[in-house]
């Protein structure tokens, strides 16, 4: 039985700082103080003493909250007026680490990063996801700690976890609500598998959310409307429309593959409908369609290898599902108008070939206002966008004011959820 969760998580809107310090709750909190430190507002005691209205007591107490969770450190800069010296307050990247897993349906990929997202260590995992979460995981997340210990961390310097899924995604229980790539996953609370006894927050998101929320940390950080697409064995999009990630009203926004084709083919899909697009356009169609013409492929990525080569089905097969793609994304971008569509997931291989096609009939189908200043993109991370991705969702939630000032009265996260 789900009990209800206490607070909803939003990774990405959690970590909005306010622009406007006058925004500012008084008295701030630890939590708000580390917002001005990460936003660059404010770098030393007196500027938060000043921006915040709090006593220098007031703020040594905050700060000294700050350092006791190992997320500030203050280094000592020399003053040229000859005054006191001014400590120079900022974020502690290295006060840390977390663990991400970006679980795919052929592989797992797992790093170790720092509070920063830099990716400290690296691997790919093959793992029998069909057998079920209970049996496939832990072997895998028995490697994860030794990736830890590999970078001479501890369990104990784990802050959290993030994990991305093929499916969708209740994240305030940190389940699966329905996976059509790994049905034995649904309903099964995958944070306890992560976590084991540490006390750590855990979040867990869609694969195609956590790659939209990968390029927070890249140049398209500022995009408040942006798609971002995966195309690979199945098709979805993240949609952050207004600066926040939509999940729908039961997570179940997004699912791009199984928007229906207009032609009546009768081509069964993997969720049991006919003619979605993923079952005409998606990677596993281009591999059985492969298979059938006699080539040796397995996955979307052989299929983008032998494209690479100069295969002219696959290079033709590709085109087309760009441009299959394109016609249903162009409904999407003619509603929301997103400013960027960043393409992702294994096609993203052979990206001029399956964005030429993609680009012809999204600029072809969409309102002229919608396509005036679109740009289609890569996506910043490449292979490593979901682990990314993953890591900033973490970080976001460690560092988030909510986070913070749950910390400074002894809890790690909040009670009752799947966090
Ligand atoms: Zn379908």
């Amino acid at each position: 039985m789900r009990k209800p969760p206490l607070v909803n998580l939003h990774p990405m809107e959690l970590h909005a700082v306010p622009s406007d310090p006058s925004a500012i709750l008084h008295p701030a909190t630890a939590g708000q103080v580390l917002q001005l430190i990460l936003s660059n507002q404010a770098n030393s005691r007196s500027e938060i003493g000043r921006l915040t209205g709090l006593s220098r007591t007031a703020v040594t107490a905050r700060i000294n909250q700050l350092m006791a969770q190992g997320l500030v450190v203050e280094s000592a800069t020399n003053s040229s007026t000859g005054g006191r010296p001014a400590g120079r307050l900022s974020f502690n990247a290295s006060g840390g680490v977390v663990l991400v897993a970006s679980v795919g349906r052929s592989r797992i990929q797992l790093a170790v990063a720092g509070l920063d997202c830099s990716l400290l260590a690296v691997e790919s995992v093959e793992a029998n996801q069909a057998s079920g979460p209970q049996r496939c995981l832990p072997p895998v997340v028995d490697r994860l700690y030794e990736m830890l210990a590999g970078c001479g961390r501890r369990p104990s310097d784990v802050r959290g976890i993030g994990v991305g899924v093929p499916g969708s995604v209740d994240i305030n229980q940190g389940a699966m609500v329905t996976s059509i790539a790994l049905p034995s996953w649904d309903d099964i609370l995958l944070a306890p598998l992560f976590r084991r006894d540490l006390d750590v927050p855990v979040i867990v998101d869609k694969d195609v959310n956590v790659m939209a929320i990968a390029e927070q940390r890249g140049p398209l950080r500022d995009a408040r409307d942006l798609l971002m697409v995966k195309a690979s064995t199945g098709i979805g999009v993240g949609i952050v429309s207004g600066g926040a990630l939509q999940r729908g009203s039961l997570f179940a926004a997004g699912e791009l593959g199984h928007i229906p084709l207009r032609e009546n083919a009768g081509v069964l899909c993997r969720c049991g409908q006919t003619d979605c697009l993923e079952a005409i356009a998606g990677g596993w169609a281009m591999v059985r369609a492969l298979q059938e013409l006699g080539r040796d492929v397995n996955h979307v990525r052989d299929v983008v290898a032998i494209a690479l080569k100069g295969d002219p089905e696959a290079l033709g097969m590709i085109r087309d599902s760009g441009r299959r793609i394109g016609e249903v994304l162009s409904t999407a971008v003619t509603l929301l108008n997103p400013e960027v569509v960043v393409i992702g997931g294994d096609l993203a291989g052979a990206y001029e070939t399956f964005v030429a096609g993609l680009r012809e009939t999204v600029y072809q189908r969409s309102t002229a206002l919608s396509t005036r200043q679109l740009r289609i993109v890569s996506s910043t991370f490449g292979e490593r966008q979901g682990l990314v991705g993953c890591a900033t969702m973490i970080t976001q939630w460690i560092t988030s004011e909510q986070a913070v000032d749950l910390a400074v009265v002894g809890r790690s996260r909040p009670q009752a959820s799947g966090v």
